[in-house]
């Protein structure tokens, strides 16, 4: 009875593994496709990104913010900077706007709250615990095979297996909430964003900028993968932005 349990646990688990890769790829290939559809639309406000940023950063920040650049697909926001990539910046594409007003909903976070400084722990905490993730599943799921098959015979030796699994599944709830929390931070970077958009944007533009940003999300749930099987090497890496 106990060998069908601890199969099945094994099973189950690498299924839920299976499909949160698949998850993992197709988001990505959904976003980039979002991204290039967009990419190529351009606002019919005709503002460039650049202006865009020195435009909100006036009105909303008293001009606080500051501008570097970044390596292509890599625009971010961190400690009142907006990094933009070169391409972005002279971009007026309907993708650009929504990547860096997401970056400016970020801002916007960071002036009014706290929510930015404690997400970058959250995610250092999320990192360390995915490395003990896969190493206590598969540990723990042999030493608990070769007990129920008497390869092991003390009994504790079960007890140690079945503790580390459970430790993984842990690890996985854990890795799961605060992937939450920090998706719901996104969900508010993006609403900013979409509120400073509609500034400059007609309503069916703002609508496209909102499929890109939608389509951003979704790889947050990717990344969640990515840091529990990032020991693996597997995974890919991806930091369309953060
Ligand atoms: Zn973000």
């Amino acid at each position: 009875m106990m060998t069908y349990v601890i199969i099945g646990v094994v099973i189950g688990l690498g299924l839920v593994l299976c499909f949160l890769l698949a998850v993992a790829n197709f988001s990505f290939n959904q976003f980039y496709e979002k991204f290039k559809e967009n990419d190529a639309r351009r606002n019919s406000y005709g503002i460039t990104t650049l202006e865009y940023v020195s435009r909100i950063n006036q009105a909303y920040f008293n001009n606080k913010l500051r501008l570097t650049k970044c390596a292509k697909f890599k625009d971010f926001y961190g400690g009142g900077i907006v990094g933009l990539s070169e391409s972005t910046m002279k971009s007026n594409s309907l993708s650009s706007l929504a990547i860096v007003s997401h970056e400016l909903g970020h801002a916007r976070q960071d002036f009014t709250s706290n929510k930015i400084k404690k997400h970058g722990k959250m995610r250092l905490a999320g990192r360390i615990c995915g490395l003990f993730f896969m190493p206590s599943l598969i540990a723990g799921g042999v030493i608990s095979v070769l007990q129920v098959f008497d390869v092991l015979q003390p009994f504790y030796f079960l007890i140690i297996g079945l503790s580390l699994i459970g430790l993984s599944v842990l690890i996985f709830f854990f890795a799961i909430f605060l992937k939450y929390k920090e998706i719901q931070i996104e969900k508010e970077a993006s609403d900013f964003a979409l509120e400073y958009l509609r500034e400059y944007l007609t309503e069916p533009e703002v609508e496209y900028c909102k499929e890109v940003l939608d389509g951003a999300r979704l790889t947050y749930w990717a990344a969640l993968v990515r840091t529990l099987l990032s020991w693996t090497l597997l995974t890919p890496k991806n930091t369309l932005f953060k």
